[in-house]
């Protein structure tokens, strides 16, 4: 990886994955802005990073125009779970639609390296697995999750068109299902669900059959490979995987919270959301050779840490 001592922009900086980015950056030795509207970050997350001197926190709407001078900025700022993105559809349109723009216009302007935190989702329903970076994926543009998983494609396209009209360094990171501490309970995603269930001894809702699969990266793994892919040379207009391979049942993860948990919740078994994707696994052997990365923290460790989290912040 590069030298640390860069000045840095992160929008969505105080969101899950961003504050933990920060914090990462921080530790890194770098000087980090987090512009974020706290729509879903809040600054519970932040209040360990606004004690350090070289974090400064600007409340703003990253689809306004920006202007910063940073070496490099990380484009994290967007709802990210179904249930955040089904009820902020047009904001969430906007923060990837003019938001990307606004980043890759100061990219442009300033010469600096852009990073776009794309999603899993981009490849939909995904008919082939596990996703490869080369898979078009199969998305339904009018579906209900198609505010987010067009909006990502066309930040993607969008990353694309500047690196070919105006040769902005892009990479694109596709980032698979990350659960971690900084989660909150009403995100409604599976692994804040199950765990705060559990540990309220009510039922775990799951959806459709459980029989649906998804691949759990614990974050600490994510920032270190958004880090690495920010800071390697070689990453340089490269769409690249983030996530951990070891897919699973969502019923079988219900199990595993349960037993971690100790709980006696039943099992409720609900409706599949309308385009619940039916099987996701990255495939990351692009991470490992071009960023020497992969994913270190096993499931049980990882839940290990979400659980004490949830245990004190539900
Ligand atoms: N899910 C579930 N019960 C819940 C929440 C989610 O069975 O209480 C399922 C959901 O239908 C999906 C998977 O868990 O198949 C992951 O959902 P999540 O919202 O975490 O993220 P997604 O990968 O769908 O974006």
């Amino acid at each position: 990886m590069s030298e640390s001592g860069k000045r840095v922009l992160v929008t969505g900086g105080a969101g899950f994955i961003g504050s933990h980015l920060c914090d990462a950056l921080l530790a890194r030795g770098d000087e980090v802005i987090c512009l974020d509207n706290l729509s879903t970050g809040h600054r519970d997350n932040i209040a360990g990073a606004l004690e350090s001197g070289a974090f400064t926190f600007d409340e703003g709407d990253v689809s306004e125009p920006l202007d910063y001078k940073v070496d490099c900025v990380f484009h994290l700022a967007s709802p990210a779970s179904p249930v955040d993105y089904y009820g902020m559809q047009v904001e969430t349109m906007r923060a990837n639609s003019l938001g990307t723009m606004n980043c890759l216009e100061l990219a442009r302007r300033t010469g600096c390296r852009m990073l776009m935190a794309s999603t899993s989702e981009v490849y939909g329903d995904p008919q082939v697995t596990p996703q490869r970076e080369d898979y078009f994926g199969h998305v339904n543009p009018v579906g209900p999750r198609s505010c987010y998983d067009e909006g990502k494609r066309f930040a993607e396209a969008a990353c694309k068109a500047y690196e070919r009209e105006h040769d902005v360094e892009v990479v694109i990171v596709r980032i698979f299902n990350t659960y971690g501490s900084r989660m909150r309970k009403s995100d409604g995603r599976v692994i804040p669900n199950f765990v705060c269930q559990a540990l309220d001894g009510e039922p775990l809702t799951i959806y459709g059959d459980g029989g649906q699969t998804r691949s759990f990266c614990h974050v600490s793994d994510m920032v270190r490979g958004l880090a690495q892919a920010m800071f390697t040379a070689d990453a340089a207009g490269q769409v690249i995987n983030i996530g951990n391979p070891n897919e699973m049942r969502v019923i079988d993860l219900a199990g595993r919270i349960r037993k971690k948990t100790a709980s006696s919740s039943e099992m409720e078994f609900k409706p599949l959301p309308e385009d619940d994707p039916m099987q996701r696994n990255p495939d990351i052997s692009k991470a490992m050779s071009l960023l020497g990365w992969a994913p270190e923290v096993d499931l049980d460790a990882g839940l290990d840490d979400v659980i004490s989290w949830f245990r004190e912040n539900r």
